[in-house]
């Protein structure tokens, strides 16, 4: 679908999916209450699940806010467009569905073409979880949304995506950043520092410890089961389907859910994941793979 077509469904209270560099986003007009209740409709989402706001420029994010802290315009200004959600305090304009009812939002502007031209055309804020059923893996191609969705959802087709895996989010309340998910801009590049504990849980809603899941279980293991799969970085081992991926995290992380979609659709009894190395730059792939393992 075009981006016009998309900008015209998104006007009219309608979902559209469309790529991120993260993942693929399932999104409707955020001013529009009765639009982002089809969101959670569509993902079977809990609706106490916040939702990413996503927009075209640093201006856009300041309509949203009632605070622009000077914390959050060096973050915006260095890493926007990029994978790096703010939460802000919201302004009332936000409909509290968006929010799951928090009086803070979280914002982000995207870095990928097709995504800024659809928030320009449309003309609005677009809220946008990943385009999946709730508690499964997120896509990385149109052929994942519409694998999830069929022909419920449209898709705007923009290829892989670059980054992934879903941002890192930072909330600024009272001048104070905290960590709420970490993603591929880590914890030292926003000046908060130190390896987060893996698989600690977050203070943010929404953060399911089960989440971003093959339907396959998935264990953390350098100790295949022969008739598994095996996704591999360092240790090889015997295994009947193995994966060989790439020992850098960027490289790793771009690969890491097409990979895992794959594995899911061959239908493994399970997959088994080297566990990757304990430095800051694995922490956001050590998370999401903590998340989707059964151990
Ligand atoms: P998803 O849309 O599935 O990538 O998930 C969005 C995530 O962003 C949520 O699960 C929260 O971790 C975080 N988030 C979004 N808005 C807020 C908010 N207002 N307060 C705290 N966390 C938020
Ligand atoms: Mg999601």
């Amino acid at each position: 679908m075009t981006i016009q077509e998309a900008a015209e469904r998104i006007r009219a209270g309608e979902l559209v999916a469309f790529p991120t560099e993260t993942v693929y986003g399932l999104g409707a007009n955020a001013l529009d209450a009765k639009a982002v209740a089809r969101i959670y409709e569509m993902k079977g989402r809990p609706e106490e699940s916040p939702l990413i706001v996503h927009v075209a420029s640093i201006d856009m994010a300041q309509t949203l806010v009632t605070e622009w802290p000077s914390e959050a315009d060096a973050l915006a200004r260095r890493y926007w467009p990029g994978p790096l959600t703010l939460v802000l305090p919201k302004v009332s304009a936000i409909p509290n569905i968006v929010t799951a009812g928090l009086p803070t939002v979280g914002i982000r502007v995207p870095n990928h073409p097709l995504a800024l031209a659809l928030i320009r055309e449309a003309g609005v804020p677009i809220a946008a979880p990943s385009a999946n059923r709730f508690m499964g893996l997120s896509p990385t191609t149109a052929e994942h949304v519409r694998e999830a969705f069929g022909d419920a959802v449209p898709v705007v087709d923009g290829g892989p995506c670059q980054v992934g895996i879903e941002s890192t989010v930072v909330s600024i309340i009272g001048g104070e950043l905290k960590l709420l998910r970490p993603g591929m801009i880590s914890l030292n590049d926003v000046g908060l520092g130190g390896v987060p504990p893996a698989g600690a849980g977050h203070p943010a809603p929404g953060m399911h410890l089960r989440h971003y899941s093959p339907r396959t279980p998935l264990v953390l293991s350098t100790q295949p089961e022969p008739l598994g799969a095996y996704v591999w970085i360092n240790s090889p081992a015997k295994a009947v389907r193995s994966i060989h991926m790439p020992d850098g995290a960027d490289a790793y992380a771009a690969r890491l859910y097409s990979v895992l979609h794959e594995l899911d659709r061959e239908g493994w009894p399970a997959i088994y994941v080297e566990p990757p190395p304990e430095t800051v730059e694995w922490a956001a792939v050590r998370d999401r793979l903590q998340r989707a393992s059964t151990t």
